[in-house]
């Protein structure tokens, strides 16, 4: 007996909203992959406004490369993407995106419009795309630079958005991803509002001040400056003094080539550095940068990307003990950082 064949490829619309499952997880999850675009455009200026905890508006405005009116298109593709051409350039990424999902992802689960307009282009691309569709294009006059707004995310998958938290919960998630993308990337400023309340406004600067400028004044005399290179990593930033440890988790951050990162293997090798000067169970403040080689990272194990593996963990922990030791070591000494980058 023979029947039909069964299998067919599903359509694109569906297969974006399959995919939006791991890449969009909630509003914070969209304001993380718009502020990476943002940063991966070079822009010097990008503005944040979220509405209702990004449940209605997400809108993210940069000043950065602006696209051509074909790429305005392309952008919303699966798979699409200007950072990776070929799989050697999977070794030697430097942008914060290459996967080229998140923007498809985004437009399948929510209602977006796109402003985007290149230096050296007269106008400028407006598109209107919703659930994957896209419903108005046009040509415009605007600003250089990419306006992204996202409304009402999950419109068309009510079981997650029946899922997504209160207000103040889906905030502070937001607050957590705008938080770490600013203090990667001091270079640049960033401003927030909520409800039309501004949040932060955060001018371009050193690390220092984009420290200071999230945490408090207070963080000021708290810090101290570490820093190790080495032929396989090098690391640099602030710890917070020993007394200044505190009970709750949260302003713990590695960043590896600029992301943001989660290791627990890596925490511990600071904590370790701390050992006997912090009361058990509490947890130094630190800002951590790792530069390192491209290719002895893998930063693709995971789509949000913020677990990667290093060919040699064992050195990198090494490593980050000896500089946080060293500056665990000599705060006492020296006065106050005055010694930034
Ligand atoms: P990825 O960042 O992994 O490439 P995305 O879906 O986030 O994938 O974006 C797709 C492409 O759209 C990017 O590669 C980039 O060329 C373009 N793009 C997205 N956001 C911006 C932006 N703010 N400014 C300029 N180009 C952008
Ligand atoms: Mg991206």
């Amino acid at each position: 007996m023979t029947t039909a064949d069964i299998i067919h490829l599903l359509p694109d619309s569906i297969a974006n909203q399959i995919a939006a499952g791991e890449v969009v997880q909630r509003p914070a999850s969209v304001v993380k992959e718009l502020l990476e675009n943002s940063v991966d455009a070079q822009a010097h200026h990008v503005q944040v406004i979220i509405r209702d905890a990004g449940k209605t508006l997400i809108q993210v405005i940069d000043d950065g490369l602006g696209m051509s009116e074909t790429d305005a298109r392309m952008c919303f593709e699966r798979h699409a993407t200007s950072k990776i051409r070929n799989s050697d350039d999977l070794f030697r990424i430097r942008t914060m995106g290459f996967r080229g999902e998140a923007l498809a992802s985004i437009a399948a689960v929510a209602q977006v419009e796109l402003r985007s307009r290149r230096v050296g282009d007269e106008l400028g691309t407006l598109l209107r795309i919703e659930g994957s569709e896209v419903k108005f294009q046009e040509s415009i006059a605007t600003l250089t630079g990419t306006n992204l707004l996202v409304k009402n995310l999950f419109f068309n998958v009510p079981a997650r958005r029946n899922f997504l938290k209160a207000n103040s919960v889906e905030m502070r998630h937001i607050l957590d991803e705008f938080q770490r993308i600013a203090l990667a990337h001091p270079e640049v400023s960033f401003s927030l509002y909520h409800n039309d309340v501004e949040i932060f406004n955060l001018y371009a600067g050193k690390l220092v001040r984009r420290i200071v400028d999230i945490f408090g004044k207070t963080y000021r005399e708290q810090l101290a400056f570490c820093q190790e290179d080495t032929s396989y990593i090098s690391v640099r930033g602030y710890i917070g003094k020993p007394e200044f440890a505190r009970k709750t988790r949260g302003e713990q951050f590695f960043f590896v080539n600029e992301r943001y990162i989660k290791h627990s293997y890596l925490h511990h090798a600071v904590i370790s550095a701390f050992d006997g000067t912090i009361p058990e169970g509490s947890h130094p403040f630190y800002v951590l940068f790792i530069e390192i080689d491209p290719s002895h990272v893998d930063i693709n194990i995971h789509p949000t990307k913020t677990e990667i593996k290093f060919d040699d963990e064992r050195s990198v922990y090494a490593i980050i003990m000896a500089a946080v030791k060293k500056a665990v070591g000599v705060y006492n000494m020296t006065p106050p950082i005055d010694f930034d980058d």
